[in-house]
C-alpha cells in the first residue's frame, strides 16, 4: 500500500486519477444493494457551498453556544419534526442529531441508568448488536431475551426474567423494526408485563433505526411513539431519509435530560451529548430532506417501498419460496440463498435466513432478477 504521506505531494493529475477510480468503485458497489438499508436516492447538491465552512455544532443544541458556525436552529427544527413524528409535544421534547442508530441507542440506555443506576436492563436476542455494546459501555446489569421465530420478542421469557428481577427497577430495549427480521416488539403488552409484575420504576427505549421512518407515515402502524409509553427513541439518518454520511436522531422527554445534565453541572450544564464536536451538516441534510419532500413526500416514498416489499414476497412465492415479510415492513425474508446469489447482490444474511429491503432504489426489474437467481 502506498501512502499519500510517503513522498511528497501528489500531483493534481496523480489525486484525480485516484480519486476517479475510488469513486467508479464506489458507483459500482451501490448499483446491485439490495440487502441494506439504505436509500441512495437523494440530492443534497444544494448544500455543496457548506463544505466551504469548518461548521460544528458542538454542545447541546437548546443552549447556545460559543462556536457560532453551527446549524443549532435548524437542528432544533428537525428535532421539533421527529417530535411530531414520534408523537410527543416539541415542548417536552429534547433531542438531538446524533452520528448514527447506535449513538441513539447508546444515549437512551445512558439516560436510563442514569435514573436507575442499579436497574438490570432487557434486550432480545434479535436486538441489533450495538446494544449489548452499548450495555458493556455503561457497564449495566443485562439479561438477554429469546426472541420468538417471527423476531418479536418472547413476551413469557421477558415476563419470567422480570419476575425474578421485581426489586430492581427494568430498563427494557423494545425493537420497533428489527434489523433481520423487521419485527416490532408490542410496547402495550410490555407494559401489561411491567404493570402485572408491578415493576413501577421502568425505562422502555425504542430501538426504532428503519421503521420509525416508516410507520409514521402508514395507515395502520403498530404503537411505536411516546403516546404508547416509550421513554426514548433512536432513528437512523441515512438509512430511510438517505444521506451521504451516516447520522441519526435520538429524541426523549426534556426533565430526563435536565436531571442528567445537574448531574454533570461541573462540566457545564449545556453538555449533554454524547459526542462532543459534532456533525452540523448532518441536521441540515435531514432538514433538506424534510423539506424537500414535506409529510406528504415521505408518505408516498413508503407507500412505494411497501408495494415493493408486497411484490417480491409475491415473486418469491409464486416461485415456491418462502418469503414473508411484517405487517407495514419493507424487509422481505427468506431463505438463505446460494453464495453467489447474494454476493452478487450484497445481502446480509444470518444463519439459515436472509432478507432485503426495499428501498426506493429496489426496483421490481430488480426484484425479479433476484427471484431467478435464487430459484435457478
Ligand atoms: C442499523 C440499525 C442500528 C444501528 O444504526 P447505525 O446507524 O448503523 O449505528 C440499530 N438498530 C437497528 C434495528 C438497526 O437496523
Amino acid at each position: 500500500m502506498v501512502s499519500a504521506f510517503a513522498s511528497a505531494a501528489l500531483s493534481q493529475s496523480e489525486i484525480q486519477k485516484r480519486l476517479d477510480r475510488l469513486l467508479s468503485d464506489i458507483h459500482a458497489a451501490t448499483q446491485q444493494q439490495i440487502g441494506y438499508p439504505v436509500n441512495q436516492d437523494f440530492d443534497y447538491s444544494a448544500l455543496l457551498p457548506f463544505l466551504d465552512y469548518s461548521i460544528n455544532n458542538v454542545g447541546d443544541p437548546f443552549y447556545p453556544s460559543n462556536f457560532w458556525g453551527n446549524t443549532h436552529e435548524i437542528e432544533r427544527e428537525v428535532i421539533a419534526t421527529f417530535a411530531s413524528l414520534m408523537h410527543i409535544p416539541s415542548e417536552e421534547a429534547w433531542g438531538y442529531v446524533t452520528s448514527g442508530g447506535t449513538e441513539g441507542n447508546m444515549y437512551g440506555l445512558y439516560l436510563a441508568r442514569e435514573l436507575f443506576p442499579n436497574a438490570m436492563f432487557y434486550f432480545s436476542e434479535e436486538t441489533h448488536y450495538s446494544v449489548l455494546k452499548n450495555v458493556r459501555v455503561l457497564n449495566a446489569r443485562h439479561i438477554m431475551i429469546r426472541r420468538q421465530d417471527n423476531g418479536e420478542i418472547d413476551y413469557d421469557d421477558l415476563e419470567a426474567m422480570i419476575r425474578v428481577n421485581r426489586d430492581v427497577p427494568a430498563v427494557i430495549m423494545a425493537n420497533v423494526g428489527t434489523t433481520m427480521r423487521g419485527a416490532v416488539d408490542d410496547i402495550a403488552r410490555i407494559r401489561d408485563i411491567l404493570r402485572d409484575q408491578a415493576v413501577t420504576s421502568h425505562y422502555i427505549h425504542a430501538d426504532a433505526a428503519l421503521s420509525g421512518m416508516i410507520l409514521p407515515f402508514v395507515d395502520d402502524p403498530q404503537p411505536y411513539g411516546f403516546d404508547a409509553g416509550i421513554d426514548s427513541v433512536s432513528i437512523s439518518g441515512h438509512k430511510l431519509i438517505g444521506a451521504p454520511l451516516p447520522c441519526g436522531v435520538v429524541l426523549t422527554k426534556r426533565p430526563y435530560v435536565e436531571r442528567v445534565g445537574r448531574a454533570i453541572e461541573y462540566v457545564g450544564v449545556e453538555d449533554t451529548t454524547l459526542s462532543g464536536s459534532r456533525n452540523a451538516l448532518a441536521p441540515l441534510m435531514i432538514w433538506h430532506a424534510f423539506a424537500q419532500h414535506g409529510y406528504e413526500g415521505f408518505r408516498n416514498i413508503v407507500a412505494g417501498m411497501l408495494d415493493t416489499a408486497e411484490y417480491a414476497v409475491g415473486q418469491f412465492n409464486e416461485r415456491g419460496i418462502a418469503a414473508w415479510r411484517h405487517k407495514n415492513s419493507v424487509t422481505v425474508v427468506f431463505p438463505r440463498p446460494r453464495r453467489e446469489v447474494f454476493r452478487k447482490w450484497q445481502m446480509a444474511p444470518e444463519g439459515e435466513i436472509a432478507h432485503i429491503i426495499t428501498m426506493p432504489h429496489v426496483t421490481r426489474g430488480m426484484i425479479d432478477e433476484l427471484v431467478a437467481d435464487c430459484a435457478g
